[in-house]
């Protein structure tokens, strides 16, 4: 008894070793939707796991092999969909078929056949993270492998003795790895959102200055490697003090995600907004000509100049924004210049009058492109 005991328990660390493992197979929990090759890989280390876990297999009886090979089809199935699930159970059932073909071998083919299809059919329709599908696939997993051994040890004399070891170590693992599995998932799925959450501006959904600088220093390197045009364009809301002074700061919040979304619709994917800070935006373009960067910044600036925000409170309110444009290697030929140039260029448009787009200029210092009507 204590020779299967110490083969099951083998077997769980293999399983959980490999479980381990199988969560560095890709950043993102792998499901049902994840793309198909991520999900043949996964079918294909399911697999090995289970060939794995068949080498330390148990054989009480010539030709009858004990192990948890099946908890890796569990996986499959209660975590990625029938691809990865149909991978490891043709794997097992043909190793297995290759090891000896007798009535044991066809008993096994069936329990695997019947786990993939029962565990698929019970996460359908059951709630995937909760305890309840947990217990109820465990359950149905401990009694099908009962049904097989006692089917195949039927004639050995042997059947309490190996269901009172194996039934509880198929439980326990099938159990555990649920468990564990879940636990990497929810781990992985929280620090995304947490990395999301950290690059993210709170009030106005736009990227923050965290973000802004991180896709910079990206843009940076990849400078250094290939011929790249990149421009800057940084924006200010104009008098935004006035807003929270006159109809206070809730107002000036709501201006501020109105700006954001006017933003949103003028770049759409053109370009990276930030807001880099209280009022200051700014939009990071790639691949785009001077004159092509500054219609855009100039195409932002109607926006927002040509219809009033609404307040809470009803009023319609007319606002401008001032904006400073550099591009390297037009205007800028150190890319560490791009965000200082942008803004003197900046500067120059609100010091001209606001409401306008400059392009920072390196021989006349700075160039107003768009003076005020
Ligand atoms: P200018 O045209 O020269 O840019 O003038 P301005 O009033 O826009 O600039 P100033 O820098 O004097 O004022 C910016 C104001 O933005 C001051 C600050 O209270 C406000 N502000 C900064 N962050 C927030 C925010 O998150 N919400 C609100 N409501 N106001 C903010
Ligand atoms: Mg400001
Ligand atoms: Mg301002």
């Amino acid at each position: 008894m204590k020779t299967i005991l110490y083969d099951l328990i083998h077997n769980l660390t293999l399983l959980m070793s490999g479980f381990y493992l199988l969560g560095k197979l890709s950043p993102h929990p792998i499901t049902v939707d994840s793309k198909r090759s991520v999900r043949i890989l996964y079918g294909i280390s399911l697999s090995l796991l289970s060939w794995l876990l068949m080498q330390m297999t148990f054989e009480p009886v010539p030709g009858i092999l004990i192990d948890l090979r099946h908890i890796p089809v569990i996986v499959a199935a209660y975590f990625a969909g029938p691809l990865p699930t149909m991978i490891v159970t043709v794997v097992i059932i043909l190793y297995r078929f290759s090891v000896s073909l007798n009535s044991s071998a066809y008993a096994a083919a069936l329990f695997i056949l019947l786990m993939a299809a029962g565990t698929s059919l019970l996460v359908k329709w059951l709630p995937i993270y909760s305890k309840r599908t947990f217990t109820i696939v465990t359950i149905y997993a401990t009694l099908l492998h009962g049904l097989v051994l006692t089917y195949v040890l039927a004639d050995t004399g042997l059947i309490l003795d190996i269901l009172s070891v194996v039934l509880p170590a198929s439980f326990i693992s099938s159990w555990l790895a649920l468990v564990i599995i879940r636990d990497i998932r929810l781990t992985k799925q929280s620090m995304r959102t947490w990395q999301q959450t950290a690059q993210r501006d709170f009030l106005t959904g736009l990227h923050n200055f965290r973000a802004f600088t991180d896709r910079f220093d990206d843009l940076k390197q990849q400078m250094i490697l290939q011929q790249h045009e990149v421009a800057l364009i940084t924006i200010d809301i104009d008098h935004f003090k006035h807003v929270n002074d006159t109809f206070g700061h809730e107002a000036g919040d709501e201006v501020l995600r109105q700006f954001a979304s006017r933003l949103r619709d003028g770049v759409t994917d053109a370009g990276y907004i930030s807001r880099n800070g209280g009022e200051e935006f700014s939009v990071l373009v790639e691949q785009l000509t001077v004159p092509k960067v500054l219609a855009l910044a100039e195409q932002l600036r109607e926006r927002i100049a040509t219809s009033p925000f609404q307040l809470p409170n009803g009023t319609l309110l007319p606002l401008t924004a001032s904006f400073g444009v550099a591009h390297f290697p037009q205007s800028t030929p150190e890319i560490q210049q791009l965000v200082t140039d942008a803004d003197v260029a900046l500067y120059h448009s609100k010091q001209n009058g606001r409401n306008q787009v400059t392009l920072f200029v390196k021989e006349i210092e700075v160039a107003i492109t768009h003076p005020v009507d």
